[in-house]
């Protein structure tokens, strides 16, 4: 069995949550299993020690969770991308659309520098506006963003291939 297919068997699918025809995708059983947790993080590991990012940027709520035990792993610093009112510092925010209305994000002025490679991470790309919305946050205060990272990626979406187009490096684990 590979990796992918055994993180895959650890995913839970809630129907109709959090509102009707909605089918969630629950990442938490990959979290409360120490054996499949270990294997997903290996996963990342493996491939971001050779593309060395400088830094990784993770996106509220989930994004945090992998991207900070992640950077732990590779010894680079974590920088939190968060729902607008969080963040006590100086902010640059991003504001994006969803379905119904719309969501910002914002970011720490200080958190990344011109020149760093940031990679951006989060547990599931859906339409792609979330990893969008960190993207452009990150090279406003003009860093490189080598790659967009989850676990899952929901490509009846589209998220994932807006967000080449879009110009950036995607990789997922599983879809
Ligand atoms: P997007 O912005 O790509 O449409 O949505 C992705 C964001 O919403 C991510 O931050 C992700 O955590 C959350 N999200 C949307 N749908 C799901 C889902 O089915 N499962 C999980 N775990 N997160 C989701």
């Amino acid at each position: 069995q590979s990796p992918a297919e055994y993180i895959k068997q650890h995913i839970r699918t809630v129907p109709d949550w959090p509102s009707p025809g909605i089918q969630f995708r629950d990442i938490t059983p990959l979290l409360s299993n120490p054996r499949v947790f270990r294997v997903l993080i290996d996963q990342f590991v493996h491939r971001y020690f050779d593309l060395r990012p400088s830094a990784i940027a993770g996106l509220d709520a989930r994004g945090f969770i992998i991207g900070s035990v992640l950077a732990y792993e590779l010894n680079v610093g974590f920088v939190p991308i968060r729902k607008k009112g969080k963040l006590p510092f100086t902010t640059v925010e991003e504001t994006y659309e969803l379905e119904y209305g719309s969501a910002t994000v914002e970011m720490h002025t200080d958190a990344v520098k011109p020149g760093d490679r940031v990679l951006l991470i989060d547990d599931l790309i859906a339409t792609g506006g979330t990893m969008m919305a960190g993207m452009r946050l990150l090279e406003r205060l003009g860093a490189q963003v080598i790659e967009g990272a989850a676990i899952v990626d929901l490509p009846e979406l589209g998220g994932s291939q807006r967000l080449r187009a879009g110009g950036l490096r995607v990789h997922t684990l599983v879809s």
